[in-house]
């Protein structure tokens, strides 16, 4: 298949570019778009064979739900056969924006989009391009993160190009993304709010709004809702990789410092992820060393992580070293992806 690549101004969009992908959705095609979190797969969400070319392309398992994707507030009784007052003071709050909510789905969302679960994940994206693509394409989109299954999700056109050229009809490149991480999934269909996934809004945002949000996993609980997909094992890169942790950069340093030392007398090539504070106290040169951003700014560490683990991934280094950090507000969700990516592993002093 020929993938069509379209470049967009997200601050001047070209409605023609953005009639042109809509017109491939409503055909039941699959096409790639920016939204503030990462890159989305997007296809018609209330056409199951459309939504089954999603999964085709990314290689997904049909166990692993997805995420309609909608740009009014009026189209979610489409879709939601109940929205809890809890839903609407946070679509108010965060809506449009990085949360998605899980309620109890209406007959028109397809078993293909929500794993057959009696449940569907919702959310209104900000990016300006993801807003006119599902305005003009009058259908909520089933949008997956536009990466090949096993690979981090894209915050760069680049990135979506380099996984699915050829297996999608259409890629919008809009420049980079705004966060980078994926949305934050809190489950409402139960008693009480299951954060199923930190991302964008961090879980203190939401317990500002809601009181007491729930971890999955936290609370010994048999009511505790699965989060589907979760079970996958995520991203890692071909190189282990070790989160290492410590209260201060000059600790952090030292810790990476013996790390270094010791896996280069082994034959190791070294990859490093580091903030620019702890970069400042190391003298040890590792082959690879990538500069995540400031620890007084972990959003920025959040924009930065896929692409590096990316970047990394395309050289060949033999074991990867990342600076974990504080585990508050955005920095819980990086702390999820970069746990994830380790498979667990993590060293302290
Ligand atoms: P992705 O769009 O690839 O970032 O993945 C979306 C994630 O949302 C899935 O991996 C699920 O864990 C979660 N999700 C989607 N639909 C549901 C649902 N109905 N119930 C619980 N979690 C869901
Ligand atoms: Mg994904």
């Amino acid at each position: 298949m020929q993938t069509q690549l379209w470049k967009v101004d997200p601050n001047n969009i070209d409605q023609e570019i953005i009639a042109q992908a809509a017109e491939l959705i409503k055909r039941g095609e699959v096409v790639a778009f920016p939204t503030e979190t990462v890159y989305g797969l997007g296809a018609d969400g209330l056409n199951p064979d459309a939504v089954r070319a999603i999964f085709t392309a990314k290689g997904r398992p049909a166990d692993n739900p997805l995420i309609l994707h909608i740009c009014r507030i009026a189209d979610l009784s489409r879709i939601a056969a109940e929205i809890p007052d809890q839903a609407r003071q946070l679509m108010e709050r965060f809506w449009p924006g990085p949360l998605t909510v899980v309620l109890p789905r209406t007959e028109l969302v397809p078993d293909v989009v929500t794993a057959g679960l009696d449940t569907v994940a919702i959310r209104m994206p900000s990016h300006p391009v993801a807003q006119a693509l599902i305005a003009a394409s009058g259908v909520p989109l089933a949008a997956p993160s536009a990466n090949l299954s096993g690979k981090p999700s894209p915050t760069r056109a680049e990135h979506v190009w380099e996984d699915l050229q050829g297996r999608i009809a259409g890629l919008i490149d809009a420049g980079p993304v705004e966060i980078g991480l994926e949305s934050t999934v809190l489950d409402l269909s139960g008693e009480v709010p299951y954060l199923l996934r930190p991302g964008g809004i961090s879980r203190e945002q939401l317990e500002a709004v809601l009181g007491e949000v729930r971890i999955a996993g936290e609370v010994e609980d048999q009511e505790t809702p699965k989060a589907p997909g979760m079970k996958y094992r995520h991203y890692a890169p071909r190189a282990p990789l070790y989160v290492v942790s410590a209260e201060t950069s000059a600790e952090i340093a030292a810790l990476l410092q013996s790390l270094v030392n010791e896996a280069q007398r082994g034959g190791e090539r070294v990859g490093l992820i580091v903030s620019e504070e702890t970069r400042a106290f190391l003298t040890v040169e590792a082959a690879e060393t990538r500069v995540i951003g400031s620890r007084e700014n972990l959003a920025e560490v959040a924009h930065n992580l896929f692409g590096i683990l990316r970047d990394l991934d395309q050289t060949a280094v033999t074991v990867i070293y990342a600076e974990g950090f504080p585990p508050t507000g955005v920095g819980a969700a990086v702390m999820n992806r970069l746990y994830k990516a380790a498979g667990g592993r993590l060293i302290t002093p």
